[in-house]
């Protein structure tokens, strides 16, 4: 065995493996799961669980793990030779796993399988996996007669290619604009980075001057903090009608969304749905398109006068002390920034100075001991950086599972935080597999021999992923597809994440993690509270922004009638306002164009699916709420006994049950929104 990416015995060797590793494992991999493949569909013998979908995991895992591995430190350690060891692969791991969703004869044993007289004897959870199976053959076209196929084939990657085109425009238009200011009377209240920006940006074009693009880091200061009202209502317009018709033609999206919509109709009736938002929340927790939209109004509902609340007091704000009278859309940004500097400004700088890095480790590390009982034990293990730790999971002596942890920005580190697996809990027949899980994130390393400070936002990120790590390695379940984090429904994912980051903005939680890193005094209770009103300002006025984009989405895709061809853009603005009127409180001018810009739902997965966003927030905050009641009156919220439970019913199971049945087990009852509303600070006085 001298390939150590071909050494699954233990840990990943990250010692050992070197780019060149890379190319014959994956080969090596793919052919054997490709003869196994070829194998399994041979056998006139009938597919049971033993002789075809144990086989089938087995060998599947060796690929994902060892695949697994080489994306890891593609991410962490982005050298060249790691780069071009990664792309050189990437395109055969990928046409590998299309060829095995679309491989007719696995169909046929999984269905085979499910009709069994062996189906009705498994574990729920094995039949779960098995109806995944199907599910995802027949999304992708499977069960359609022959003669349907290739045009939905023809759907497919005309859809694709639409979506690459909508994303193309939408940056070309971004780019297609920019303001120039030769004034610098004119720069007034814009902060000296952004200045700074502007004229290295209008530098590069050989010009005198300053120039201020419709991208993000020069659009966001303008409207934030330029007193020239002038420049924020051009650029405001500029950003809002990119890539529409009021723009140069061949940028325009308008004609590309009728297309997506008429394709996506097109889509679901072959499928045998009524529309696409049906075919979108087949693989999702929510069930029906009705559900969604009755959640939608009723967060609508609660919301809103909290935003109207929101935008009287901006109103009066700026007219009294801005003089601005009408508040006009490209005042938004700007007089919403004066207002929260003069109620609820605090630095973040000032903050930092009490989360040292040692000291949130070990809090975090402490709900996590009370709430489950657990130890968090640090263990040795090959690692791909000096910087990165191992820990191990006990109780009671037995080991639950292991994770890495690499906090630190590098150089050669994707951006962002996230948790991946590196091996799952999978009982098979050499035995029991533990879990392992990667926490990386990208904080500041430490600088002069003090500990590095995290900002409370790292220390909510920590926390966050650290939650999809507990899903993936609290997990009780032995068949690998449905355990951790595998299986779960993609509007439930977030849950356990979101639901961790609740608890760092308690009181009690979160100033036992603070010592000021000078003096070790612990956060003070005022700085505290500041923290708690600046993130719930406007948040009234945010939510309902969140629910017109999630609404807009999920009507288009279940209300428009696109099946007899392109939906005009006309009928799509026309949704927009109607929803505009239900849900939001400031209304756009009328030659705004948002949809062009809507990449999410155009470009990204998110197809019927942006709702998701607050469904989870939803059901991580009634979850917490569940510890806040358990909590009440004894003085701390880490209660043990509904911590137990949260990890029985949600955390251990995984996606071995639907994530509603799940929760219903953790809450005694479905869902309800008041906990997010009192959350984010609207509640009636
Ligand atoms: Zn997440």
């Amino acid at each position: 065995m001298s390939n150590p990416l071909l050494d699954f015995s233990a840990l990943p060797r990250f010692d050992d493996i070197r780019p060149e590793h890379v190319a014959p494992a994956i080969r090596q991999l793919i052919d054997e799961n490709r003869a196994l493949i070829a194998e399994l569909v041979a056998d006139p013998a009938p597919p049971t669980w033993a002789n075809f979908v144990t086989p089938m995991t087995e060998e599947g895992e060796r690929l994902g793990r060892a695949w697994g591995i080489v994306g890891h430190l593609h991410s962490v350690m982005d050298v060249p030779e790691w780069r071009e060891a990664y792309n050189a692969m990437l395109p055969e791991v990928s046409s590998f796993y299309a060829e095995v969703g679309q491989n007719l004869e696995l169909f046929e044993k999984y269905r085979l399988l499910h009709d069994s007289a062996e189906y009705d004897m498994l574990s729920p959870a094995r039949q779960r996996i098995i109806d995944h199976e199907l599910r995802d053959f027949r999304l992708s076209g499977a069960e359609l007669p022959d003669a349907d196929k290739p045009r939905f084939k023809e759907i497919q990657e005309e859809q694709s290619a639409l979506a690459a085109k909508f994303s193309e425009n939408l940056l070309d238009a971004t780019n297609a604009h920019a303001e120039w200011i030769e004034d610098e009377a004119e720069l007034a209240g814009l902060p000296d980075d952004a200045i700074a920006a502007a004229r290295a940006a209008a530098e590069r074009d050989g010009k005198p001057g300053w120039k201020f693009t419709l991208q993000m880091p020069a659009y966001l200061p303008v409207m934030q903090y330029a007193d020239n009202r002038e420049l924020r209502a051009r650029m405001y317009r500029a950003y809002a009608t990119r890539a529409s018709e009021q723009g140069r033609p061949e940028l325009d999206n308008g004609p590309l969304i009728g297309r997506i919509l008429a394709l996506r109709a097109e889509e679901a009736k072959m499928l045998g749905y009524r529309n696409f938002a049906e075919v979108s929340l087949v693989p999702k927790m929510a069930e029906t398109p009705e559900e969604v939209l009755a959640f939608l109004r009723e967060l609508a509902t609660k919301a809103k006068p909290f935003a109207e609340r929101d935008l009287a007091e901006l109103q009066a704000f700026a007219r009294t002390e801005l003089d601005l009278d009408p508040l006009e859309p490209w005042d938004i940004g700007y007089a919403s920034e004066k207002l929260r500097q003069a109620r609820y400004a605090f630095s973040d700088q000032e903050v930092k100075q009490y989360f040292p890095e040692p000291k949130v480790l070990e809090g975090l590390f402490g709900v996590i001991r009370t709430l489950y009982g657990v130890d968090i034990v640090a263990d040795t293990a090959p690692l791909w950086d000096p910087g990165a730790h191992f820990f191990r999971i006990d109780r009671d002596g037995a080991t639950l599972g292991h994770f890495y942890l690499d906090l630190h920005a590098r150089e050669t580190k994707r951006g962002g935080a996230w948790m991946d697996s590196a091996r799952s809990r999978y009982v098979g027949p050499r035995g029991t597999q533990t879990p392992v899980a990667y926490l990386v994130c990208n904080f500041p390393g430490p600088v002069g021999g003090k500990p590095p400070t995290f900002t409370h936002d790292d220390v909510l990120t920590l926390f966050h992923e650290c939650g999809h790590g507990l899903h993936h390695l609290l997990t009780q379940v032995d068949d690998l597809a449905v355990s951790g984090i595998h299986g779960v429904e993609w509007d439930a994912v977030e849950l356990p994440s979101q639901f961790m980051e609740n608890f760092c903005w308690e009181w009690d939680v979160l100033c036992g993690m603070t010592s000021h890193v000078d003096t070790g005094a612990p956060l003070p209770r005022e700085l505290f509270d500041k923290m708690i009103a600046a993130k719930n300002f406007q948040s009234g006025m945010q939510t309902v922004r969140q629910l017109e984009f999630s609404m807009f989405d999920l009507r288009l895709h279940s209300e428009v009638d696109a099946s007899a061809g392109p939906v005009p853009i006309e009928r799509v603005m026309e949704l927009l306002d109607e929803v505009r009127r239900e849900v939001a409180v400031m209304i756009p001018p009328p030659w705004h164009r948002f949809p062009h810009s809507f990449s999410h739902i155009f470009a990204g997965g998110y197809g019927a699916g942006y709702y998701s966003y607050k469904w989870a927030e939803v059901l991580s905050a009634d979850a917490f709420s569940a510890f806040e009641e358990a909590g009440a009156g004894k003085g701390t919220l880490l209660d043990r006994e509904t911590g137990e439970r949260f990890w029985r019913e949600i955390l251990a199971v995984g996606g071995s049950r639907p994530a509603l049945e799940s929760f219903r087990a953790f809450r005694g009852r479905e869902p309800r929104v008041d906990a997010l509303l009192r959350h984010n600070g609207m509640v009636s006085a």
